[in-house]
């Protein structure tokens, strides 16, 4: 199985059904391959435990996580989105795992982990999944690519709209890096984790590309009236304000991480400006 879903009812719900309607059931689970670290992949976990103890296969950046769900403040990026955002005290107390419970998928941790890197091949029943390490939205995000049917399982890298990013996650940088990976396998079909399979995949990957780049479109024009704080640009960004503070801090940060290193803008305190 790969990924078992959220934590909370509705995720048990889908897990179990899901399984009846193949005539399976968890006691039969073997083998399970995750993602990534994210609760709405494994949180569900909890309830594959309660039953059977299967082998659980994640890439080593995102073992750690996995085992111990706390250090996921570190690869979203919180202790950052507290620095940057003003008010400063709005959200001093904010708790990710109380953040996930909210959306009714909590997460949890699991148990028999073993480490799997880039370039592994997973033979699992008749298909051959080679692993490609493909951070950006998690550093230990994975896709698999099946190489006798051309079957590409991006996960959350590629669905209807991009999957959020931070620094930590690898930033817009390996988001973009990990979309050449993935468009360079010249799958016959990909299927994302969240939304409909996708038949042309090189055309699905291009628009996920384009709608990161529009993002940085946006940051360069509202830079080109002038020198604009970290606040401003978030607004600018998104309009939506209940994202500002997660996963809008992380996204943004990436977006200036890659423009200063692009030689295009400068930060000096709050205040980014562009270099002309
Ligand atoms: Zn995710
Ligand atoms: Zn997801």
């Amino acid at each position: 199985m790969i990924d078992v879903g959220c934590g909370g009812p509705a995720g048990y719900d889908h897990l179990h059904g899901g399984l009846t309607s193949i005539g399976l059931a968890l006691r039969d689970l073997h083998t399970v391959v995750l993602s990534h670290a994210h609760p709405d992949h494994m949180g569900a976990m909890k309830y594959v435990l309660e039953v059977v103890h299967p082998r659980v296969l994640i890439h080593s950046l995102d073992v750690g996580a996995a085992l111990d769900i706390s250090r996921l403040h570190e690869s979203f990026d919180i202790p950052l989105a507290k620095e940057r955002f003003v008010p400063f005290d709005r959200f001093q107390d904010f708790d990710l795992m109380e953040f996930f419970n909210i959306f009714g998928c909590s997460m949890n941790p699991t148990e028999n982990v073993a480490a799997i890197n880039d370039g592994d091949v997973l033979r699992l029943g008749d298909f051959e999944f080679e692993v490609l390490l493909t951070p950006g939205h998690a550093p230990g995000h994975i896709s698999l690519f099946e190489r006798k049917t051309g079957i590409l399982l991006a996960n959350d890298l590629v669905g209807v709209s991009p999957a959020w990013y931070t620094p930590s996650s690898g930033g817009l940088t390996g988001y973009l890096e990990s979309l050449n990976k993935l468009q360079s396998k010249k799958a016959s079909v990909l299927i994302p984790s969240h939304g409909p399979v996708m038949e042309n995949s090189e055309a699905s990957i291009g628009r996920i590309r384009e709608k990161l780049l529009k993002r940085e479109g946006i940051l360069l024009e509202a830079l080109r009236a002038g020198p604009r704080k970290f606040m401003d640009l978030l607004a600018a960004l998104f309009h939506d304000a209940s994202i500002h503070f997660f996963p809008g801090c992380g996204i943004l940060e990436s977006h200036l991480i890659k423009l200063a290193k692009d030689g295009k803008i400068a930060r000096s305190g709050d205040l980014i400006s562009l270099i002309r």
